[in-house]
């Protein structure tokens, strides 16, 4: 594997849950995403299946390699 920088992540309240806790955000209330962090644009911020109901977009995990 090359070398590639480590991409940067901002950490976000969930959208869904407005930093309450839920499924999506792991009951933490907030969400990694890459910086700089984003507004889904499927959904601006009303969560999608998209930005996996967080209404961010570059949700860690799901698009990390
Ligand atoms: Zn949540
Ligand atoms: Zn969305």
């Amino acid at each position: 594997m090359p070398d590639k920088e480590r991409p940067v992540y901002d950490r976000v309240r969930c959208s869904h849950c407005e930093g309450a806790g839920c499924l999506y955000c792991d009951k933490t209330g907030y969400v990694l995403v890459r910086s700089p962090a984003t507004i889904c644009r499927h959904c601006e911020g009303e969560c999608c299946i998209y930005c996996g109901f967080t209404g961010w977009a570059g949700l860690k995990g799901k698009y990390d390699e």
